[in-house]
Protein backbone atom coordinates (compact mmCIF):
# COMPACT_ATOMS: atom_id res chain seq x y z
CA UNK A 1 0.00 0.00 0.00
CA UNK A 2 1.34 3.38 -0.67
CA UNK A 3 1.87 5.91 1.73
CA UNK A 4 3.07 9.06 0.41
CA UNK A 5 1.49 12.09 1.78
CA UNK A 6 1.36 15.38 0.97
CA UNK A 7 0.34 17.00 4.29
CA UNK A 8 1.44 20.36 4.12
CA UNK A 9 -0.50 23.39 2.32
CA UNK A 10 2.62 24.68 0.88
CA UNK A 11 4.07 21.19 -0.65
CA UNK A 12 3.97 20.66 -4.18
CA UNK A 13 0.75 19.49 -5.78
CA UNK A 14 -0.07 15.42 -6.52
CA UNK A 15 -0.09 15.35 -10.19
CA UNK A 16 -3.24 13.75 -11.92
CA UNK A 17 -2.02 10.79 -12.98
CA UNK A 18 0.42 10.29 -10.12
CA UNK A 19 -2.70 10.36 -7.50
CA UNK A 20 -5.07 8.03 -9.85
CA UNK A 21 -2.46 5.28 -9.73
CA UNK A 22 -1.55 5.56 -6.29
CA UNK A 23 -5.23 5.68 -5.42
CA UNK A 24 -6.15 2.73 -7.83
CA UNK A 25 -3.38 0.74 -6.66
CA UNK A 26 -4.48 1.01 -2.66
CA UNK A 27 -7.77 -0.23 -2.88
CA UNK A 28 -9.29 -3.61 -4.09
CA UNK A 29 -12.45 -5.93 -4.62
CA UNK A 30 -14.49 -6.16 -1.56
CA UNK A 31 -17.61 -7.97 -0.72
CA UNK A 32 -19.50 -11.60 -0.48
CA UNK A 33 -21.44 -13.25 -2.94
CA UNK A 34 -24.72 -13.90 -3.31
CA UNK A 35 -26.90 -15.25 -5.82
CA UNK A 36 -29.96 -13.33 -7.34
CA UNK A 37 -32.54 -14.00 -9.72
CA UNK A 38 -32.10 -12.38 -12.89
CA UNK A 39 -34.48 -10.10 -12.53
CA UNK A 40 -32.93 -8.41 -9.66
CA UNK A 41 -29.28 -8.58 -11.32
CA UNK A 42 -29.69 -5.40 -13.61
CA UNK A 43 -26.20 -3.29 -12.66
CA UNK A 44 -25.00 -5.88 -9.99
CA UNK A 45 -21.17 -7.33 -10.53
CA UNK A 46 -20.66 -10.20 -11.90
CA UNK A 47 -18.80 -12.30 -9.14
CA UNK A 48 -18.13 -15.54 -11.02
CA UNK A 49 -17.67 -16.16 -14.81
CA UNK A 50 -20.47 -17.93 -16.23
CA UNK A 51 -20.06 -21.09 -19.02
CA UNK A 52 -22.49 -22.58 -21.06
CA UNK A 53 -24.05 -26.18 -20.79
CA UNK A 54 -25.91 -25.97 -23.73
CA UNK A 55 -25.70 -25.17 -27.17
CA UNK A 56 -28.12 -22.02 -28.19
CA UNK A 57 -29.93 -23.26 -30.28
CA UNK A 58 -30.06 -26.25 -29.40
CA UNK A 59 -30.52 -27.74 -32.89
CA UNK A 60 -31.06 -26.75 -36.43
CA UNK A 61 -33.84 -23.81 -36.71
CA UNK A 62 -35.27 -22.38 -39.36
CA UNK A 63 -34.42 -18.56 -39.78
CA UNK A 64 -37.79 -17.50 -41.84
CA UNK A 65 -40.97 -18.88 -42.30
CA UNK A 66 -40.74 -21.31 -45.16
CA UNK A 67 -39.84 -24.27 -46.82
CA UNK A 68 -37.52 -26.62 -45.60
CA UNK A 69 -35.80 -29.10 -48.51
CA UNK A 70 -32.85 -31.20 -49.48
CA UNK A 71 -31.01 -29.58 -52.02
CA UNK A 72 -30.08 -32.72 -52.94
CA UNK A 73 -33.85 -33.80 -54.25
CA UNK A 74 -33.16 -30.57 -56.41
CA UNK A 75 -33.34 -31.47 -60.09
CA UNK A 76 -31.23 -29.75 -62.90
CA UNK A 77 -34.82 -28.21 -64.63
CA UNK A 78 -35.40 -24.70 -64.03
CA UNK A 79 -39.03 -25.02 -61.76
CA UNK A 80 -39.02 -27.72 -59.16
CA UNK A 81 -42.31 -28.68 -57.49
CA UNK A 82 -41.99 -30.65 -54.02
CA UNK A 83 -44.97 -32.43 -52.28
CA UNK A 84 -45.68 -31.14 -49.22
CA UNK A 85 -45.02 -33.97 -46.26
CA UNK A 86 -45.22 -32.26 -42.88
CA UNK A 87 -45.73 -29.21 -41.07
CA UNK A 88 -43.47 -27.74 -38.60
CA UNK A 89 -44.85 -24.80 -36.20
CA UNK A 90 -41.73 -23.38 -33.57
CA UNK A 91 -41.51 -25.45 -30.45
CA UNK A 92 -42.74 -28.47 -32.44
CA UNK A 93 -40.65 -31.75 -32.48
CA UNK A 94 -39.78 -32.50 -36.43
CA UNK A 95 -39.79 -35.42 -38.47
CA UNK A 96 -37.23 -36.98 -40.41
CA UNK A 97 -37.87 -35.14 -44.00
CA UNK A 98 -39.49 -37.80 -46.33
CA UNK A 99 -36.84 -38.27 -49.10
CA UNK A 100 -38.03 -35.79 -52.36
CA UNK A 101 -40.64 -33.60 -49.94
CA UNK A 102 -40.64 -29.98 -48.38
CA UNK A 103 -41.66 -29.40 -44.98
CA UNK A 104 -43.78 -26.18 -44.69
CA UNK A 105 -41.46 -24.67 -41.76
CA UNK A 106 -41.91 -21.28 -39.41
CA UNK A 107 -39.23 -18.59 -38.20
CA UNK A 108 -37.79 -20.83 -34.70
CA UNK A 109 -39.00 -24.30 -35.83
CA UNK A 110 -36.49 -26.69 -36.25
CA UNK A 111 -35.34 -28.25 -38.84
CA UNK A 112 -36.18 -31.57 -39.48
CA UNK A 113 -33.12 -34.66 -39.92
CA UNK A 114 -32.60 -34.57 -43.93
CA UNK A 115 -32.97 -30.78 -44.81
CA UNK A 116 -30.50 -28.65 -45.46
CA UNK A 117 -32.17 -25.72 -46.75
CA UNK A 118 -35.19 -23.66 -46.10
CA UNK A 119 -36.24 -21.69 -49.00
CA UNK A 120 -38.63 -18.49 -47.63
CA UNK A 121 -42.03 -18.38 -48.82
CA UNK A 122 -41.70 -15.55 -50.44
CA UNK A 123 -39.89 -17.20 -53.12
CA UNK A 124 -42.12 -20.21 -53.74
CA UNK A 125 -45.64 -21.04 -55.08
CA UNK A 126 -48.12 -22.67 -53.14
CA UNK A 127 -49.94 -25.35 -55.10
CA UNK A 128 -52.69 -27.93 -53.63
CA UNK A 129 -50.29 -30.45 -51.09
CA UNK A 130 -47.59 -29.48 -53.26
CA UNK A 131 -44.68 -26.22 -53.96
CA UNK A 132 -42.65 -24.99 -56.76
CA UNK A 133 -40.49 -22.66 -57.19
CA UNK A 134 -37.35 -21.61 -59.35
CA UNK A 135 -34.94 -20.21 -56.83
CA UNK A 136 -32.08 -22.68 -56.17
CA UNK A 137 -30.97 -22.53 -52.35
CA UNK A 138 -27.38 -23.51 -51.09
CA UNK A 139 -27.16 -26.19 -48.66
CA UNK A 140 -27.66 -24.09 -45.35
CA UNK A 141 -29.38 -21.08 -46.68
CA UNK A 142 -31.93 -19.91 -43.92
CA UNK A 143 -31.39 -22.56 -41.29
CA UNK A 144 -29.36 -21.72 -38.11
CA UNK A 145 -27.39 -24.46 -36.86
CA UNK A 146 -27.12 -25.74 -33.54
CA UNK A 147 -24.76 -23.18 -31.50
CA UNK A 148 -24.89 -20.92 -33.84
CA UNK A 149 -24.83 -18.11 -30.91
CA UNK A 150 -23.40 -20.06 -27.98
CA UNK A 151 -21.64 -23.19 -28.29
CA UNK A 152 -21.32 -25.97 -24.85
CA UNK A 153 -18.23 -25.17 -22.90
CA UNK A 154 -17.88 -21.40 -24.08
CA UNK A 155 -17.67 -18.32 -21.05
CA UNK A 156 -20.43 -16.19 -21.79
CA UNK A 157 -19.89 -13.70 -19.31
CA UNK A 158 -16.88 -12.75 -17.51
CA UNK A 159 -16.47 -12.52 -13.43
CA UNK A 160 -15.85 -8.65 -12.88
CA UNK A 161 -18.51 -7.19 -15.63
CA UNK A 162 -21.32 -4.89 -14.37
CA UNK A 163 -24.85 -6.71 -16.00
CA UNK A 164 -26.44 -5.00 -18.69
CA UNK A 165 -30.06 -5.85 -19.89
CA UNK A 166 -28.27 -7.55 -22.76
CA UNK A 167 -25.77 -9.46 -20.63
CA UNK A 168 -29.53 -11.04 -18.41
CA UNK A 169 -30.99 -11.66 -21.68
CA UNK A 170 -27.45 -13.71 -22.61
CA UNK A 171 -27.92 -15.48 -19.05
CA UNK A 172 -31.53 -16.73 -19.69
CA UNK A 173 -30.82 -17.98 -23.19
CA UNK A 174 -29.01 -20.34 -21.60
CA UNK A 175 -31.96 -21.15 -19.29
CA UNK A 176 -29.99 -19.70 -15.73
CA UNK A 177 -32.82 -18.49 -13.05
CA UNK A 178 -29.73 -16.31 -11.10
CA UNK A 179 -26.84 -15.46 -11.00
CA UNK A 180 -23.40 -15.07 -8.36
CA UNK A 181 -23.16 -11.69 -7.99
CA UNK A 182 -20.98 -9.72 -5.60
CA UNK A 183 -23.37 -7.34 -2.75
CA UNK A 184 -23.88 -4.27 -3.38
CA UNK A 185 -21.24 -2.21 -2.37
CA UNK A 186 -21.71 0.09 1.08
CA UNK A 187 -20.88 3.48 0.49
CA UNK A 188 -21.48 6.08 3.52
CA UNK A 189 -21.79 9.60 2.89
CA UNK A 190 -22.27 13.29 4.76
CA UNK A 191 -21.98 16.46 3.66
CA UNK A 192 -20.05 19.50 5.73
CA UNK A 193 -21.25 22.83 6.15
CA UNK A 194 -23.00 25.10 8.09
CA UNK A 195 -24.33 27.11 5.42
CA UNK A 196 -26.34 23.88 4.22
CA UNK A 197 -30.18 23.78 4.27
CA UNK A 198 -32.06 20.60 2.88
CA UNK A 199 -34.67 21.26 -0.23
CA UNK A 200 -38.11 21.87 0.81
CA UNK A 201 -36.83 23.93 3.69
CA UNK A 202 -37.06 27.66 4.19
CA UNK A 203 -33.73 29.77 3.06
CA UNK A 204 -32.51 31.54 5.89
CA UNK A 205 -30.11 34.40 4.88
CA UNK A 206 -26.58 33.17 4.55
CA UNK A 207 -27.69 29.46 4.01
CA UNK A 208 -27.53 27.73 0.64
CA UNK A 209 -29.85 24.71 -0.74
CA UNK A 210 -27.85 20.87 -0.24
CA UNK A 211 -27.10 19.70 -3.92
CA UNK A 212 -23.81 17.47 -2.92
CA UNK A 213 -26.23 14.87 -1.44
CA UNK A 214 -28.58 14.68 -4.86
CA UNK A 215 -25.91 14.75 -6.88
CA UNK A 216 -23.95 11.97 -5.03
CA UNK A 217 -26.86 10.05 -4.47
CA UNK A 218 -27.59 9.77 -7.85
CA UNK A 219 -24.32 8.74 -9.18
CA UNK A 220 -23.50 6.39 -6.50
CA UNK A 221 -27.18 4.62 -7.44
CA UNK A 222 -26.51 4.67 -11.32
CA UNK A 223 -23.05 2.79 -10.06
CA UNK A 224 -24.86 0.22 -7.87
CA UNK A 225 -24.08 1.33 -4.78
CA UNK A 226 -25.75 0.35 -1.32
CA UNK A 227 -25.92 4.66 0.36
CA UNK A 228 -25.35 4.74 3.95
CA UNK A 229 -26.58 8.78 4.79
CA UNK A 230 -26.08 10.12 7.32
CA UNK A 231 -26.44 13.77 6.27
CA UNK A 232 -25.96 16.80 6.90
CA UNK A 233 -22.91 17.34 9.75
CA UNK A 234 -21.63 20.94 11.08
CA UNK A 235 -18.94 22.59 11.00
CA UNK A 236 -17.05 21.27 13.90
CA UNK A 237 -14.22 18.92 14.51
CA UNK A 238 -16.45 16.24 17.03
CA UNK A 239 -19.49 16.35 14.64
CA UNK A 240 -17.51 15.28 11.71
CA UNK A 241 -15.21 12.79 13.72
CA UNK A 242 -18.25 11.43 15.06
CA UNK A 243 -19.53 11.23 11.42
CA UNK A 244 -16.84 9.77 9.99
CA UNK A 245 -16.64 7.07 12.56
CA UNK A 246 -20.27 6.03 12.37
CA UNK A 247 -19.53 5.73 8.47
CA UNK A 248 -16.42 3.71 8.67
CA UNK A 249 -17.95 1.12 10.79
CA UNK A 250 -20.76 0.51 8.68
CA UNK A 251 -19.74 1.23 5.08
CA UNK A 252 -16.79 -0.68 2.76
CA UNK A 253 -16.29 3.38 1.38
CA UNK A 254 -16.91 6.61 2.68
CA UNK A 255 -17.19 9.89 0.73
CA UNK A 256 -17.98 13.39 1.94
CA UNK A 257 -18.54 16.78 0.72
CA UNK A 258 -17.08 19.96 1.92
CA UNK A 259 -14.59 20.48 4.49
CA UNK A 260 -10.77 19.50 3.00
CA UNK A 261 -9.76 22.88 2.78
CA UNK A 262 -7.18 24.66 4.82
CA UNK A 263 -9.84 26.99 6.43
CA UNK A 264 -10.38 26.97 10.19
CA UNK A 265 -13.95 25.81 9.69
CA UNK A 266 -12.65 22.36 7.32
CA UNK A 267 -12.05 19.17 10.04
CA UNK A 268 -12.32 16.77 7.66
CA UNK A 269 -8.34 15.92 6.59
CA UNK A 270 -7.90 16.14 10.63
CA UNK A 271 -10.34 14.41 11.52
CA UNK A 272 -9.54 11.12 9.05
CA UNK A 273 -5.85 11.71 10.53
CA UNK A 274 -7.03 11.52 14.16
CA UNK A 275 -9.11 8.61 13.35
CA UNK A 276 -7.03 6.38 10.51
CA UNK A 277 -4.41 7.63 8.08
CA UNK A 278 -4.53 10.29 5.52
CA UNK A 279 -3.22 9.12 2.23
CA UNK A 280 -3.29 11.87 -0.31
CA UNK A 281 -4.37 15.42 -0.11
CA UNK A 282 -4.10 18.08 -2.46
CA UNK A 283 -3.96 17.70 -6.45
CA UNK A 284 -2.51 19.36 -9.05
CA UNK A 285 -6.32 19.21 -10.73
CA UNK A 286 -9.09 21.77 -11.00
CA UNK A 287 -11.51 21.27 -10.18
CA UNK A 288 -11.21 19.68 -6.76
CA UNK A 289 -7.65 20.55 -5.70
CA UNK A 290 -8.29 19.90 -1.73
CA UNK A 291 -9.85 16.16 -2.54
CA UNK A 292 -8.94 13.92 0.83
CA UNK A 293 -8.29 9.88 0.29
CA UNK A 294 -7.58 8.14 3.61
CA UNK A 295 -7.98 4.67 5.74
CA UNK A 296 -9.68 4.34 8.68
CA UNK A 297 -9.52 0.57 9.65
CA UNK A 298 -10.65 -1.38 6.27
CA UNK A 299 -12.79 1.45 5.04
CA UNK A 300 -11.65 3.78 2.68
CA UNK A 301 -12.71 7.30 3.19
CA UNK A 302 -12.51 10.28 -0.01
CA UNK A 303 -13.25 13.54 1.10
CA UNK A 304 -14.66 15.72 -2.10
CA UNK A 305 -14.39 19.29 -2.31
CA UNK A 306 -17.28 21.32 -1.35
CA UNK A 307 -17.84 23.15 -4.51
CA UNK A 308 -20.32 21.43 -6.40
CA UNK A 309 -19.06 20.99 -9.43
CA UNK A 310 -15.52 19.76 -7.80
CA UNK A 311 -18.14 17.11 -6.41
CA UNK A 312 -19.42 15.78 -9.84
CA UNK A 313 -15.71 16.23 -11.41
CA UNK A 314 -13.57 14.00 -8.76
CA UNK A 315 -16.01 11.53 -8.67
CA UNK A 316 -16.03 11.23 -12.08
CA UNK A 317 -12.07 11.25 -12.19
CA UNK A 318 -11.45 9.75 -9.05
CA UNK A 319 -14.53 7.71 -6.86
CA UNK A 320 -15.34 6.29 -10.37
CA UNK A 321 -12.08 4.14 -10.72
CA UNK A 322 -11.96 3.26 -6.87
CA UNK A 323 -15.78 2.35 -6.73
CA UNK A 324 -15.56 0.02 -10.24
CA UNK A 325 -12.48 -1.69 -8.48
CA UNK A 326 -13.78 -2.18 -5.15
CA UNK A 327 -16.97 -4.04 -6.69
CA UNK A 328 -14.42 -6.60 -8.16
CA UNK A 329 -15.01 -4.83 -11.54
CA UNK A 330 -11.93 -4.31 -14.32
CA UNK A 331 -10.89 -0.63 -14.24
CA UNK A 332 -9.88 1.13 -17.08
CA UNK A 333 -9.12 4.14 -17.73
CA UNK A 334 -11.65 6.11 -19.84
CA UNK A 335 -10.17 6.88 -23.72
CA UNK A 336 -9.89 10.44 -24.24
CA UNK A 337 -11.20 11.46 -27.83
CA UNK A 338 -9.20 14.41 -30.09
CA UNK A 339 -11.73 16.40 -30.68
CA UNK A 340 -11.42 19.94 -32.45
CA UNK A 341 -11.83 22.76 -29.66
CA UNK A 342 -14.08 25.60 -31.03
CA UNK A 343 -13.03 27.43 -27.96
CA UNK A 344 -9.98 29.69 -27.18
CA UNK A 345 -8.72 28.71 -23.95
CA UNK A 346 -5.27 31.45 -23.62
CA UNK A 347 -4.54 31.17 -19.95
CA UNK A 348 -2.40 27.73 -18.40
CA UNK A 349 -2.68 26.74 -15.21
CA UNK A 350 0.01 24.71 -13.61
CA UNK A 351 -2.77 22.08 -12.21
CA UNK A 352 -4.45 20.15 -15.33
CA UNK A 353 -7.63 21.55 -16.23
CA UNK A 354 -11.47 19.59 -16.85
CA UNK A 355 -13.38 22.00 -18.46
CA UNK A 356 -17.41 21.30 -19.04
CA UNK A 357 -17.78 21.02 -22.43
CA UNK A 358 -19.42 19.30 -25.05
CA UNK A 359 -19.55 18.37 -28.60
CA UNK A 360 -21.78 20.10 -31.56
CA UNK A 361 -21.10 20.11 -35.33
CA UNK A 362 -20.20 23.08 -37.22
CA UNK A 363 -21.95 24.44 -40.52
CA UNK A 364 -19.52 21.94 -42.11
CA UNK A 365 -20.51 18.66 -40.15
CA UNK A 366 -17.11 18.93 -38.55
CA UNK A 367 -17.46 17.59 -34.79
CA UNK A 368 -16.04 20.31 -32.29
CA UNK A 369 -15.74 20.79 -28.68
CA UNK A 370 -17.72 23.57 -26.99
CA UNK A 371 -16.89 24.58 -23.14
CA UNK A 372 -19.45 26.46 -20.66
CA UNK A 373 -18.77 30.02 -21.06
CA UNK A 374 -18.53 30.24 -16.98
CA UNK A 375 -15.66 27.26 -15.46
CA UNK A 376 -16.30 28.71 -11.65
CA UNK A 377 -16.91 25.44 -9.50
CA UNK A 378 -19.51 26.72 -8.05
CA UNK A 379 -21.21 26.74 -11.52
CA UNK A 380 -23.30 23.61 -11.53
CA UNK A 381 -25.07 24.48 -13.94
CA UNK A 382 -22.22 23.81 -16.21
CA UNK A 383 -22.53 19.91 -15.46
CA UNK A 384 -25.74 20.04 -16.85
CA UNK A 385 -25.23 21.90 -20.17
CA UNK A 386 -22.34 19.43 -20.32
CA UNK A 387 -21.72 15.89 -21.93
CA UNK A 388 -18.12 15.80 -20.98
CA UNK A 389 -14.63 16.99 -19.64
CA UNK A 390 -12.36 18.81 -21.91
CA UNK A 391 -8.76 17.94 -20.39
CA UNK A 392 -5.70 20.54 -20.33
CA UNK A 393 -2.62 19.32 -19.66
CA UNK A 394 -0.79 21.01 -17.34
CA UNK A 395 0.30 24.58 -18.30
CA UNK A 396 -1.47 23.87 -21.83
CA UNK A 397 -2.94 26.34 -23.44
CA UNK A 398 -5.76 25.87 -26.57
CA UNK A 399 -6.25 28.42 -29.97
CA UNK A 400 -9.68 27.40 -31.79
CA UNK A 401 -9.26 24.44 -33.85
CA UNK A 402 -6.58 22.74 -31.84
CA UNK A 403 -7.12 19.22 -31.06
CA UNK A 404 -7.82 18.49 -27.37
CA UNK A 405 -9.00 16.01 -25.63
CA UNK A 406 -12.54 14.77 -24.81
CA UNK A 407 -13.65 12.74 -21.85
CA UNK A 408 -17.85 11.95 -22.34
CA UNK A 409 -19.31 11.80 -18.77
CA UNK A 410 -20.60 8.47 -19.37
CA UNK A 411 -17.13 6.79 -19.77
CA UNK A 412 -16.59 7.58 -15.96
CA UNK A 413 -20.32 6.28 -15.10
CA UNK A 414 -20.74 2.99 -16.72
P1 LIG B 1 -15.91 23.86 1.44
O1 LIG B 1 -15.14 22.86 0.66
O2 LIG B 1 -16.59 23.27 2.63
O3 LIG B 1 -15.07 25.05 1.77
O4 LIG B 1 -17.07 24.37 0.48
C1 LIG B 1 -16.77 25.01 -0.73
C2 LIG B 1 -18.01 25.64 -1.32
O5 LIG B 1 -18.95 24.62 -1.62
C3 LIG B 1 -18.71 26.57 -0.40
O6 LIG B 1 -19.18 27.68 -1.17
C4 LIG B 1 -19.87 25.79 0.14
O7 LIG B 1 -20.95 26.57 0.53
C5 LIG B 1 -20.21 24.91 -1.04
N1 LIG B 1 -20.84 23.66 -0.59
C6 LIG B 1 -20.36 22.85 0.35
N2 LIG B 1 -21.19 21.81 0.55
C7 LIG B 1 -22.23 21.97 -0.32
C8 LIG B 1 -23.40 21.23 -0.58
N3 LIG B 1 -23.67 20.09 0.07
N4 LIG B 1 -24.23 21.67 -1.55
C9 LIG B 1 -23.95 22.82 -2.20
N5 LIG B 1 -22.85 23.57 -1.99
C10 LIG B 1 -21.99 23.15 -1.05
MG1 LIG C 1 -17.41 24.06 4.28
Amino acid sequence: MNTDMNRCDTSPLLGYQQALEQLTRSVEARGGMVNKPLLQALGAVLAESIESQIDVPGCAMSAMDGYAINTADLAAQDTTTLPLSQRIAAGSVAEPLAPGTAARIFTGAQVPSGADAVIMQEQVQQLAGSISFESRPANGDNIRPAGNDIRRGTTILSKGCRLRAQDIGLAASIGLQSLPLYAPLKVGIFFTGDELVEPGEKLAPGKIYDSNRYTLYGLLESMGCEIIDLGLVGDTLDATREAMSVAATQADLVVTTGGVSVGEEDHVRIAIEQLGELRLWRLGIKPGKPLAYGQIDDTSFMGLPGNPVSVFATFCLFVCPVIQIMQGRQWRKPIALPVTADFDWPKPDSRREFLRARLATDAGQQTRVQIYPNQDSGVLTSTVWADGFVEIAENQTVRAGDSVNYLPFAQFLD
